[in-house]
């Protein structure tokens, strides 16, 4: 099963694919995870995608499809994966569309998590983040047990530089310009489900599980 987890920053993808790849067994392939991996270990790829992370902006569609290509060819991807953060524009979509039909692969589903700007911002603003583990926290609604530790893996949490306020607002922009156009691509395929992402963390991963096995063999 090949899934697309679409929606704007802070919407849930990153949690919901966690647990989503946990109860598939397939892996979440999340390019925000895999660009900033690459800036914490100053690899070129990760230089030339940090001038434009830090603005709030989309890196160059030839790197993150480079990448994606790469990703998606590797063996744990072989029964299926979940994409979180990619595609986030048309050209993304259609590359990635091309690439798997050569695979003789398809996307299966793609499930849009919706949630209000004023939330978004909410969210985006009070997140914390495990350098670690990835684990995600909000210093009102969600704060670790410890400050600054995370609950999982005990290693150091922090707040993301595309986390803080104006790149917030820059990043809600790209993503209304840039990836909503996405919603009608993927809903005129009849792929497209939309799921109500405000809610406890179990409840949104039921509607999700729902939005997806109610659709399973098509
Ligand atoms: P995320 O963790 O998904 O919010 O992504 C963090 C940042 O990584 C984004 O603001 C972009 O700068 C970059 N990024 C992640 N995924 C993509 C993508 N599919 N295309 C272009 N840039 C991306």
């Amino acid at each position: 099963m090949n899934l697309i987890l679409l929606g704007a920053p802070g919407a849930g993808k990153g949690t919901q694919g966690k647990n989503l790849s946990e109860r598939y067994r397939i892996p979440q392939i999340s390019t925000g995870d895999i660009l900033r991996a690459n800036v914490r270990s100053k690899t070129p790829l990760g230089l030339k995608a940090r001038e434009f992370m830090d603005k709030g902006a989309l890196v160059p569609d030839d790197i993150v499809v480079g990448m994606v290509s790469d990703r998606i060819r590797e063996e744990d991807a072989g029964g299926g994966f979940i994409l979180d953060g990619f595609p986030r524009n048309l050209n993304q979509a259609e590359v990635l569309e091309a690439t798997l039909a050569r695979m003789d692969k398809k996307i299966d589903r793609v499930i849009g998590m919706e949630v209000e700007r004023k939330e978004l911002v909410r969210r985006l603003s009070g997140r914390r983040v495990c350098r670690k583990c990835g684990a995600s926290y909000h210093v009102i609604f969600s704060p670790p047990m410890n400050i600054g530790m995370c609950d999982k893996c005990g290693s150091e949490i922090y707040q993301r530089d595309d986390d803080k306020q104006e790149t917030i607002e820059a990043r809600l922009a790209v993503y209304e310009k840039e990836t909503l156009p996405l919603v009608e691509y993927y809903a005129k395929k009849d792929l497209y489900a939309a799921v109500d992402g405000i809610g406890t963390v179990d409840q949104i991963t039921k509607n999700i599980v729902g939005a997806i096995e109610g659709r399973s063999n098509t």
